[in-house]
């Protein structure tokens, strides 16, 4: 490609007042242009580098004999909504009133459809992909394409037979992974994403570090464990408090509704409290009772239930079970279907809760002697826990998830027969990558005060030849020499012919973030070019039968 023939328009200054670096120098490198908060435009160069990502990961997934298809962006309300998403979706309704979502999970649309597709053994195991755009009604977009709310994803599903398929199924997404990962020279880190404490890690988030990332995640330098914080299971090492049973109190408590107004108000910890948090869980009641200082952790509580979704209840369900306004939940006399209670609950003693009487609260409870309840593990980790594997210190992390492989949480299930005839569920697993999001995890891996560094795979061009002097005809001889040899060897070369002082080139080959450049200037007199690496501080003179041999040379590096 030459420079005059392909639209590049690259900025001295990023429009805007955005504070994030890497998409500053996106800005200005010409790949986006913001159109709305969390909206943009791919402009040629940046649909460039998208294309390219997206065509490695859709090699990788092609190696698993996976089939592709193409879903609508516009799915049904009911095959659309993950109902704890709801929120974030953007949904609206045809001019006959049906409603509709841009797509933002398929997942249930693909199952609805494959029900009826896959009926026989004979079909298993099976994957299908799609290559997408998402849209999230994101409450705070932000980072350009870290959190935009139109965004580019693959979605992978696969369908197997029995648990051995699922397992090769998955060490094969596993293995396609890794080798898309390595080609965008990112390292990632694999979270547990299933509460498995053992074995190989099999169902996961990938993770980038980032220390303004949102998602949180444990690791253990003693034993490797390493687990998104979300599906982390807490060890129980504490002993029970050896403390007299109290007698019960009712105490007034009016115009306090926070765990803060309470322990202030009765001088005490959040330790000695406990709070009981309402659900509504598939059309039933759940209490959820957790140490005042601790948080419910609802993906335990969702995989407790084997629920595929979970909300806190309505004002108006809060006063149903607890006769009381919120606030004042407690376990003593609670009317919800089911009281789930904290592994730490049974050992505290002489408990302070809400007494289910708005304005007062309950000192001196006790659990077994004035309510029961089903006692697991529903509270989130923390930094003060110990590895739940080796007990070791832990350390809390962030970053951002670029992939994940996960079980399908969704009620639909697609049956078929077995060999010997009879109806059994087909087991799922289901891959999503940021594509979008990619872009910005390698942009942010990867650049300097001049602009992004761009791995080989993926840069907008692999290599850019400068003629020093457009008005130089041997210079531009050479240049059209070069640029035709290196398109002969399959290479994506970017000949910038444009009339403009040396200095404006390089910043801008630079700015572009190209892996190669070659210079010919007044040394291809004496046979001379100037080779340049993007990520090389040096520039070296080399003879112009040697230029080839010398790039191979940094391909192999
Ligand atoms: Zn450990």
């Amino acid at each position: 490609m030459k420079y005059s023939e392909f639209f590049i328009s690259t900025l001295k200054e990023a429009p805007g007042e955005e504070e994030n670096e890497s998409l500053k120098l996106m800005l200005r490198s010409g790949l986006l242009r913001k159109v709305a908060a969390g909206v943009y435009c791919y402009l040629p160069v940046g649909y460039k580098v998208l294309n390219k990502i997206e065509n490695i990961l859709r090699q990788e997934i092609k190696s698993l004999k996976a089939n592709e298809i193409l879903c609508p962006n516009l799915v049904p309300l009911e095959l659309s909504l993950k109902e704890d998403d709801k929120e974030e979706n953007f949904c609206f309704k045809d001019r006959s009133g049906r409603g509709f979502a841009l797509g933002t999970s398929y997942e249930r649309m693909i199952f609805d459809i494959l029900k009826g597709e896959i009926k026989s053994y004979k079909t298993l195991p099976v994957m299908f992909y799609c290559i997408e755009n998402e849209f999230r009604d994101e409450r705070r977009p932000k980072a350009g394409l870290l959190r935009s709310r139109e965004f580019r994803t693959l979605n992978l599903f696969s369908f197997n037979k029995s648990k051995e398929e699922v397992l090769l199924s998955i060490d094969k997404i596993h293995k396609a992974l890794e080798k898309f990962f390595k080609k965008l020279d990112i390292s990632v880190v694999k979270a547990r994403n299933d509460f498995s404490i053992k074995g190989d890690v099999s169902y996961c988030d990938f993770i980038i570090d980032f220390e303004n990332g949102e998602y949180n995640y444990i690791t253990c330098k003693e034993c490797g464990y390493i687990s998104g914080k979300d599906y982390t299971p807490t060890k129980i090492d504490y002993m029970k408090e050896d403390k007299e049973l109290n007698v019960i109190e009712k105490i007034s408590t009016p115009n306090i509704r926070t765990i803060e107004e309470l322990v202030s108000f009765l001088q005490t910890s959040p330790s000695k409290f406990a709070k009981t948090l309402i659900y509504k869980v598939e059309g039933k009641s759940v209490a959820v009772m957790v140490r005042g200082d601790r948080e419910v952790n609802e993906n335990k509580v969702k995989e407790y239930l084997k629920a595929s979704c979970i909300e806190l209840a309505d004002d108006k369900t809060i006063l149903e079970v607890t006769g009381a306004q919120v606030g004042f939940a407690g376990p003593v006399g609670l009317k919800t279907d089911l009281l789930l209670v904290d592994n730490e609950i049974p050992n505290m003693r002489n408990i302070i809760v809400g007494a289910n009487d708005t304005g007062y609260h309950l000192v001196n409870v006790n659990y077994g002697r004035d309510f029961d309840g089903e006692v697991g593990d529903f509270r989130n980790i923390t930094d003060k826990d110990t590895c739940p594997v080796c007990g070791s210190q832990i350390e809390i992390k962030r970053g951002i998830k670029i992939a994940s492989i996960y079980k399908s949480n969704d009620e639909i299930k697609i049956k078929y027969r077995d060999e010997k005839g009879e109806e059994t569920n087909v087991l799922a697993v289901l891959l999503s990558v940021g594509i979008s999001r990619m872009i910005w995890a390698v942009s942010e891996n990867k650049y300097d005060d001049k602009g992004i560094i761009w791995p080989f795979e993926i840069a907008p061009f692999e290599v850019v030849i400068v003629p020093v002097s457009v008005k130089d005809e041997l210079q531009v001889k050479v240049a059209h020499e070069i640029y035709n040899k290196l398109k002969e060897k399959g290479m994506d070369v970017l000949l910038d012919d444009r009339d403009e002082r040396a200095g404006v080139k390089f910043n801008d080959a630079d700015l572009l973030g190209i892996p190669v450049r070659i210079t010919i200037g007044k040394k291809i007199n004496d046979g001379f070019v100037e080779l340049k690496f993007r990520n090389e501080n040096a520039s070296k003179d080399v003879k112009i039968e040697d230029f080839y041999g010398e790039i191979e040379a940094f391909l192999l590096k």
